[in-house]
This record gives C-alpha cells, sequence and structure tokens, in this order.
C-alpha cells in the first residue's frame, strides 16, 4: 500500500492567499514574541487591546478562498455588467488607453505602489509625470497655473466655487450656475452650498441667465460645451462678472479645448473638469482625475496638491511638491480644502496620453470626433430628425419630446446607450473611440422603417465644416514643450516611463513604514480585475439594468464592511477618506437638524488629529474647539469633560481617531464615547488606523455613530503616488438615512452627493472586494494581529536606540510607533528629517515625519512585510544611531556628516573634490549589503524654501533656474 496523500481540504488550500499577504510566518512570530517578551500572540494582543472594546463576535464574512476561487467568483459577478456601446456623455467617454500606458503605468507596481510624494528625494518621477499634466491642463485651458489633481469634475467645481468666495472682492452670497452644465456637479455644488450658506441660483434658460447675470452674485459657473453639446460664446458674461467684482468659473472638456478658444482666452478666471477622456476607461464612474487651473493671484489658495520646481543642495533643479503640501495640517480649519488623497495615478495617464499623443496626435483625436460629429448631424438632419441647431464639438441634442422614452430603448435594444435630457431630448456624444460603424448605428436608430440610409461616400474621403462656431475656433498653439514632442514611439515612450520610474521608491523595491498610512501589500490578483472591460468599460449613468455587476459589487461589499466595522449603514460613494470625513459630519449635521437641533454646531477635535478633521468640519458649517492630549498621548479626559460641559447646548460631535494617532489604544474610548452622548453629541471614530482593529474591535460597537474607512489604506487599495482612495463612510443605525444619495443616478434621499459619480470611485472597488474573499474572517484578523506585533517587534528591537513616545501601560503600542527623535537636536544637532533623508542611502522610504509630533518619525510595517524587511530596516536605523553617535562623540562635525548630507548622489560622490569629514563609502555603503544592491537618489536634498518662495509649476526651461 501507498503512503495516503493528504486530506483533500488540506491540498485544496483555500488559505492559500493568507501566508502571501502576510509576510510573517509561525516560527518567525516566535522569534518576535520572545524578543518583546510575550508568550503568545493572544497574550500580546490580550495586552494591548482593552477587554472593554473586544468585538462581541466574530465577523460574519464567507470563508477565505483561493485567488483563482475568488477570480473566478468575481468574473461571474462582473458578467451581470451589460457592455453596451456609450454614447450618453456628460462627463463620461470611451477612451482608448494606449497600451503602453496600460501596462506600464496602470498595471505597473512601480507606479502604482508609490506613496504621495512628500519625500522629494525619492518621488522625482512621478513628480515629472504630474509637472507635465500641470502644464498640459494649464496649456489647454490657456490658465496660468494648475494643480496636480482633483478628485472628480463635480467636486471640483464645488471648489472652485469656495475658491472663488475666498478671492473675490463682492461680498455677495450668490452663486450663479448654468443649467447646462452637468447634472451631477450641479447636484455636488447644491450639497456642497448648503452647509456654507452660499445661495445657488441655477439659470435654465437664456432669460434666467441673462438676467441672473445682470444681479447680484460672487461667482458664476457655466460648462464649456454645454452638457446638451451646445458651444456659446462666453466672453460677454465673464466681462460682466468681472464688472462685479465676481469671478467666471468654466468646466470645460480638454479635448474640446484643442479645437475651440480656451477659457483663459476669453476671460475666464477658474477652470475645472475631467480628465478622464485622456486614456482612463469609465469605469462606471471613477477613479479619474479631475483638474483644477486658475489665474495667477488665487495660486495660493488653490486646493490640492501642486507640484513645483526647486533645486536640490547642488543647485539642480528637482521637483517637489508646493506649500499646499501639507496644507491641512498647517492651516486645519482655515485650510482651503480637506483634499489628502488626490488622483495622482489617473494624473500620471492622463499626463502620458498627452505625452505620447503629443498636440497633434491630440488634435487629430479631436479632430477626427469633430468630423464624425458633423457627419453624424447631416445624415440625422437629412433622414428628419429633430436635431437641434447649435455650435457643437462632440454632442448632439435632439428634440425627442413624447418618442424620447421609446428611441432611447430601441437603441438599446440595438446595443447603444443614448442620453435622456430632461425627459424630451436625446442626447448623443461621440468620443475617440467612434467609429464609421457606430455613426451608421446611429443613423440606423433614427431611420424610420424602410427609410435608405445616409452613407459615407457622401463624404468621398473630403474634410467636412465642423459644427463648432468659426470665431470659436482655437488659434493658438499649445503643449509646445519638448516632453509633449519627443516620445511619440512606442519604444520612445516605454523608456521614458521606465526612466521615470526608475527614480523612484515604491513598494515594489522597499517598504514604506508610514504611520498613519498604512502602505501594505497591493497584491496582483487583488488588481487585476480593475481592467477587465466589464467592469472598465460601463458608463455611470448607463441604465440600472446595465449595471447589475456593479450593483451586488456594492451590496456584498459594504455588508462585509459592516462586519469588519459594526456599523449598520455604508456608502461607497465618497472618493477619499477625507470626503468620507465630510459625508459623515453631514450625516450628523442632518440627524441633529431633523432632531430640531441645528443648531449644534460644535465640533470638538483632539490636538493629534489628523488636520483633515477640522478642515472636513469647517465646510459642514462647525466650529470647530481644540481638546488637549495628556502626557501619554491620550485624549486629556478631564479636558474633553470641560469642553462637553462648557459648549453642551451647542455641542454637535467630536473626532476622535482610534486607535490614536499617537498609536495607543486607549482604554477609556467607551467612556469617552458615552461623556458625548451624555451631552446630545454624536462621535466620529476616524477610521484611518482600522489596521489595528479589523476582527478584533469594532467602533461601531464601542461607541462610535460614525466612520470613514480608507479603503486605499486598511483594505488594500493602491495609493498609486497620492490617490485614487475610496473612503467609505460608515453610521449606526439611526443615521443611516443621512448617507450621500444620488438624484442625478436616481439614488433618492440622503444628505445629498457628496461625489460626481454614485460609487464614487466605483472602478477600484473589486481590489478590496478581492482583499476580504481571499483572506476571510480568520486571515483578516490574522492581519490585524501580525500588523500590531510587527509594530511592536520594531519598537523593541529599536527601544535601546530610539525610545517609543508613547505606549500604553504595559509599554506596548498599537500597529505603529513613534520613534523619538528629538533629543538628537541638542546632542548632534540632528533633525528627524536627517534621518529620514539618510534612510534613502540606505534604500529605504522614511517613515512618517513629523506627524503627528514634530520630530519624530512615526512607523507602520504593516502585516505584509517580512521579518527580513523589518530587520533590514531596524538595522538600518540602528546603523544611523551610531552615525549619530560619532557626530555626538566629535568624530564629524555637526554640519559636515553623512545625515545633513544626505541623500548622496552618484555625481556627488564621484566629484574630484571630496573635502567631507567622512569617508564615501561610508556615505554610499554603510551597510555591506548596499555594495550588491543600491537605490540612487537621482537627486541631492531638496530646497523647499526656495521652491515656496519662486512658485514654478509648469514645465520651465532648466536655464531658467540656473541663477
Ligand atoms: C489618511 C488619513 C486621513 C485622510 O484620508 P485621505 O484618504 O487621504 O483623504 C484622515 N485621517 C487620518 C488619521 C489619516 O491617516
Amino acid at each position: 500500500m501507498t503512503t495516503a496523500l493528504p486530506s483533500l481540504s488540506a491540498l485544496e488550500n483555500a488559505t492559500e492567499f493568507q501566508p502571501r499577504h502576510i509576510g510573517i510566518d509561525a516560527a518567525d512570530e516566535a522569534h518576535m514574541l520572545s524578543v518583546i517578551g510575550e508568550a503568545s500572540r493572544r497574550a500580546l494582543i490580550d495586552g494591548i487591546v482593552p477587554r472593554s472594546i473586544a468585538r462581541s463576535q466574530p465577523m460574519d464574512l464567507p470563508a477565505a478562498t483561493t485567488e483563482a476561487g475568488a477570480l473566478a467568483e468575481l468574473k461571474a459577478i462582473a458578467s451581470k455588467n451589460r457592455v453596451l456601446k456609450s454614447f450618453i456623455g456628460q462627463g463620461y467617454y470611451g477612451t482608448h488607453t494606449p497600451g503602453v500606458i496600460l501596462r506600464n503605468i496602470l498595471e505597473n507596481p512601480a507606479w502604482y505602489t508609490a506613496y504621495t510624494p512628500y519625500q522629494a528625494e525619492i518621488s522625482q518621477g512621478r513628480m515629472e509625470a504630474l509637472v507635465n499634466f500641470q502644464t498640459m491642463v494649464c496649456d489647454l485651458t490657456a490658465m496660468p497655473i494648475a494643480n496636480a489633481s482633483m478628485l472628480d469634475e463635480a467636486t471640483a467645481a464645488a471648489e472652485a466655487m469656495t475658491l472663488a468666495k475666498r478671492s473675490v472682492k463682492s461680498k455677495s452670497n450668490r452663486f450663479i450656475v448654468a443649467g447646462d452644465a452637468h447634472p451631477q456637479t450641479i447636484e455636488v455644488i447644491q450639497t456642497r452650498a448648503e452647509p456654507l450658506g452660499i445661495e445657488v441660483v441655477l439659470a435654465n434658460s437664456l432669460t434666467e441667465w441673462n438676467d441672473a447675470l445682470d444681479g447680484d452674485y460672487f461667482a458664476v459657473l457655466a460648462q464649456y460645451p454645454a452638457t446638451s453639446g451646445r458651444i456659446d460664446d462666453l466672453k460677454a458674461d465673464a466681462d460682466k462678472a468681472h464688472a462685479r467684482s465676481a469671478a467666471f468659473i468654466a468646466a470645460a472638456d480638454l479635448l474640446a479645448l484643442t479645437l475651440i478658444t480656451p477659457p483663459g482666452e476669453w476671460g475666464a478666471d477658474i477652470v475645472v473638469g475631467s480628465t478622464q477622456r485622456f486614456g482612463m476607461p469609465m469605469g462606471a464612474g471613477g477613479p479619474h482625475a479631475a483638474f483644477m487651473a486658475c489665474r495667477d493671484e488665487f495660486k495660493r489658495s488653490l486646493p490640492g496638491r501642486l507640484v513645483g520646481v526647486s533645486v536640490d543642495v547642488h543647485g539642480k533643479p528637482a521637483y517637489r511638491l508646493a506649500l499646499q503640501t501639507r496644507e491641512q495640517h498647517i492651516r486645519r480649519e482655515k485650510a482651503t480644502s480637506n483634499i489628502c488623497t488626490a488622483q495622482v495615478l489617473p494624473a500620471v495617464i492622463a499626463s502620458m496620453y498627452a505625452v505620447y499623443h503629443g498636440p497633434e496626435g491630440l488634435t487629430r483625436i479631436a479632430q477626427r470626433v469633430a468630423a464624425y460629429t458633423a457627419i453624424l448631424a447631416r445624415g440625422l438632419k437629412a433622414l428628419g430628425a429633430p436635431l437641434r441647431e447649435h455650435g457643437a464639438f462632440d454632442t448632439l441634442s435632439l428634440h425627442t419630446g413624447a418618442a424620447t422614452e421609446k428611441i432611447a430603448a430601441r437603441a438599446v435594444s440595438m446595443g447603444a446607450n443614448l442620453r435622456i435630457y430632461f425627459k424630451e431630448y436625446l442626447c448623443i456624444s461621440l468620443d475617440e473611440t467612434t467609429t464609421r460603424a457606430d455613426v451608421e448605428l446611429l443613423w440606423k436608430i433614427f431611420a424610420a422603417e424602410g427609410q435608405p440610409l445616409p452613407t459615407f461616400a457622401d463624404y468621398a474621403d473630403a474634410g467636412v465644416e465642423p459644427l463648432i462656431p468659426a470665431a470659436l475656433q482655437r488659434t493658438s498653439a499649445f503643449m509646445t514643450h519638448p516632453v509633449f514632442n519627443t516620445h511619440h514611439s512606442e519604444t520612445g515612450m516605454l523608456r521614458y516611463i521606465r526612466q521615470l520610474s526608475d527614480k523612484d521608491l515604491a513598494l515594489d523595491r522597499t517598504m514604506i513604514p508610514l504611520g498613519s498610512c498604512t502602505m501594505k501589500l497591493n497584491a496582483t490578483s487583488e488588481m487585476i480585475p480593475i481592467t477587465w472591460p466589464e467592469f472598465a468599460h460601463v458608463h455611470p449613468f448607463a441604465p440600472a439594468d446595465q449595471l447589475r455587476g456593479y450593483a451586488e459589487l456594492d451590496e456584498q461589499l459594504r455588508a462585509w464592511l459592516c462586519q469588519a466595522t459594526g456599523y449598520a449603514g455604508i456608502s461607497l460613494q465618497p472618493n477619499a477618506g477625507s470626503q468620507g470625513e465630510y459625508a459623515g459630519l453631514l450625516a450628523i449635521r442632518g440627524w441633529h437638524q431633523a432632531q430640531g437641533q441645528g443648531h449644534r454646531n460644535i465640533c470638538l477635535i483632539p490636538s493629534s488629529a489628523h488636520g483633515t478633521n477640522p478642515a472636513s468640519a469647517q465646510m459642514v458649517g462647525m466650529q470647530v474647539v481644540v481638546t488637549a492630549c495628556d502626557a501619554n498621548g491620550n485624549v486629556d479626559m478631564a479636558d474633553l469633560k470641560a469642553k462637553c460641559e462648557q459648549h453642551a447646548d451647542k455641542l454637535a460631535c467630536v473626532m476622535i481617531t482610534y486607535p490614536s494617532t499617537h498609536g495607543v489604544f486607549e482604554t477609556q474610548v467607551k467612556e469617552l464615547c458615552q461623556l458625548v452622548h451624555q451631552h446630545g453629541g454624536r462621535v466620529y471614530v476616524d477610521g484611518a488606523n482600522m489596521n489595528a482593529l479589523v476582527g478584533v474591535a469594532a467602533p461601531g460597537e464601542f461607541g462610535g455613530d460614525v466612520s470613514h474607512l480608507n479603503l486605499h489604506k486598511t483594505f488594500c487599495i493602491p495609493h498609486g503616488g497620492g490617490g485614487p482612495g475610496v473612503g467609505p463612510v460608515c453610521v449606526v443605525e439611526d443615521l443611516v438615512p443621512y448617507l450621500p444619495g444620488h438624484a442625478t443616478a436616481g439614488v433618492p434621499g440622503g444628505v445629498g452627493a457628496v461625489s460626481a459619480a454614485p460609487l464614487g470611485n466605483a472602478a477600484v472597488l473589486p481590489i478590496s472586494w478581492m482583499y476580504i474573499r481571499m483572506m476571510g474572517p480568520d486571515g483578516l484578523k490574522a492581519a490585524t494581529e501580525t500588523a500590531i506585533l510587527s509594530a511592536n517587534y520594531i519598537s523593541a528591537r529599536l527601544k535601546g536606540h530610539y525610545p517609543t513616545l508613547y505606549a500604553s501601560a504595559n509599554g506596548h503600542v498599537a500597529h505603529e510607533c513613534i520613534l523619538d527623535l528629538r533629543g538628537f537636536k541638542e546632542t548632534s544637532g540632528v533633525m528627524a528629517e536627517d534621518v529620514a533623508k539618510r534612510l534613502i542611502d540606505y534604500g529605504f522610504h522614511a517613515p512618517t515625519l513629523s506627524f503627528p509630533v514634530p520630530n519624530t518619525l512615526m512607523v507602520e510595517p504593516t502585516e505584509s512585510e517580512t521579518l527580513a524587511e523589518l530587520d533590514r530596516f531596524i538595522d538600518a536605523m540602528i546603523a544611523i544611531r551610531e552615525e549619530i553617535r560619532q557626530i555626538e562623540a566629535g568624530t564629524w562635525p555637526q554640519d559636515d556628516n553623512p545625515l545633513k548630507h544626505a541623500p548622496h548622489t552618484a555625481e556627488n560622490l564621484l566629484a574630484a573634490d571630496w573635502d567631507r569629514a567622512y569617508s564615501r563609502e561610508a556615505a554610499a555603503f554603510p551597510v555591506p549589503a548596499l555594495r550588491r544592491a543600491k537605490y540612487w537618489s537621482p537627486v541631492g536634498r531638496v530646497d523647499n524654501v526656495y521652491g515656496d518662495r519662486n512658485l514654478f509649476c509648469s514645465c520651465v526651461p532648466v536655464s531658467e533656474l540656473a541663477s
């Protein structure tokens, strides 16, 4: 007899993904526990997570399945979406993602696993791509300055409204919106305006528009071209606004701007829009990069991130995030906006699309769209279709009256989605993907039984007149910079993309131990589904029966996240954590109003809170009152109690982060929640630290009323170099009616829309679905516990070298630890920033620098790192401590040592004159392993002050920076 095979269930190995996601195995764990001084993982966790908040029951989630099994299950869900040819338009268009960009950026971890470029030296590649993005937007809109992405067109329009409010002289409270702006944009503007007391005036006819422009207002917004396709000359309207010291905002289409007069040339003050049709699939609404450009006078209050050009210590040009970098952390409730995570990866893709096609390629694409549109219009007219006569680029509108529904249904039966507009109109939008066959199909839809169809033969191959009004044809050049006129061969493009990513450090090369930001594995199997056509090529406003796959994905993911958080209801609409905060505070506000307590507007926030918290509170019209933290880093309960009592009549809520941003599980959190409730307030628990809670404790159970999650932190969506994110808002039962709705998409109720699309960044939701499905409840809990184990291992091993600032009574931390470097200033002149830069020479991305405590490093290793990588990091930190000792001992002067001069570039080290107090070897190869594998920083330390004084934010000829 042969030996029996192992059991079938062992061989089927349904939990195969757990050890792939979690980098620590049983032997590693035993070793780490011995270093920490605990007998078991159970004992460690029980000593850290307060008994009072431990979950009552395990999460009720499906058991883990294999990578192949999860993919097959998700494929079945995806195939419930129906991919029809979309002519809906309304801000979302078909586009061809160039293969070289699809494979080498969207599907390439060197790009998608990068972090937000706070550490300038290791982010030069993605910042160059973002400067290209800014330059492209400036050129196409003819505006002097543009930021590096907004969350979507609708929120960008809302941000433009508040930017205008802050910036113009007019004291009016009225904001005029052209009724033919995209409906989702109008809806988001209305949501944003209400808590701020801004009156939105919708102008639904030419008379209403002209009357409104003659009245009183601080700004006006028009869509250009309008959502119906119409193109109007808006110069006189902009002049009118300026005569009233008001601002004119244009929501514009970048592809159209290659052919029509850019808003900057007719007087727009702010231009917003989406870059979706520059290579990002529709994805049921996102992620896509929106943009905002403005006049020079407004630049210092421009929301979002701005990449600028500065110089490094050697005087060479180098990129870095400008002034606005840590805006919310510096200005908090006075911040211009709460945007933190933006849409960097989609912005990089849009910029690369522009680099690859160049101005001529973009123009050809736009001209082809314009030509098809003109030919389609002529054919429709010949067929007797009720075409409305107006200037157009890509969109036609027809007054179909009572026949509207019938024609739209006929189109669907023939495989095409048309757009129903105001019940009695149909709109048809063409795009880059439109073919002759599509135009013929559209003719067929409008042809009567037996009516002969127009043919392309009528046009031979002669040029056709576009429908663009002659006076509005663009005459100015754009994108003349060499970067847009060089990389047009695929070889050239491939190498340009590679050359940029080689400059950067992302998760594909090193751990990124960023406290609060949770940089864990973004597994390939999780990423695969996002480009499946069933998910990628559907329009967010397609008929509901074509979006059944997304509906099921939404429903399952919400149910699972309810299990993970203990909440009763969730919306996936917010497209970043900051937007989840905003939506959550809107819910609290709406609930208070419904109780007849609308005057409650005080929001208590501990001093250690993330900057987005006060910034979000301000956006819903709440007044922020800061509460103190005690010497152990906990919320000062006495101070909180005093402030609750003092503001009892007006208390709306308190916003806490749990475990705290100091990296500890506060034992009194339940009491804290009760205290706030007793005073009539609600508790907002910032869920950015959920990676320490999943499976272990649930905020919805221990007293939280509202939380946001960051699916791009805890639930494995990659950071993409600073976005996209997903920030679901989670609430307890009585707040469920106050979750966001989306009237444009037919989702009723709630506090209104907070994003352009009903499911926000829908196309990246499969990533979190795959993660939960492959891990199962046990795997998720093991991940949380291992994240805590790894943080405590680092804290324990570094104890003798760098003290951990805050810990619980038993000396343990949560899933991150703050290393206290403040003493070194006195002994050696070394600052936390010097250690962060020196880590680059060792091949590491620095931990979170100076948040929440200045001059510290906050380390969050996550469960995904292996013991070998944790040790490599710890050994680097210890080696750096030894270097600091040499400064303390006087071997190296305080201003001439490897820390102060870090990071070292190859050019710097190979220079003929080396007159430093330390050797070139000590600079480059402080530990032997670096001789075999070395990351070279492409630039020396970047000068932030120079960059803020000289704000260059588009492609600048290097010669201008020479001085
Ligand atoms: C990341 C983070 C946020 C903001 O989330 P975004 O997705 O970047 O908008 C809020 N609070 C905390 C504690 C965070 O770490």
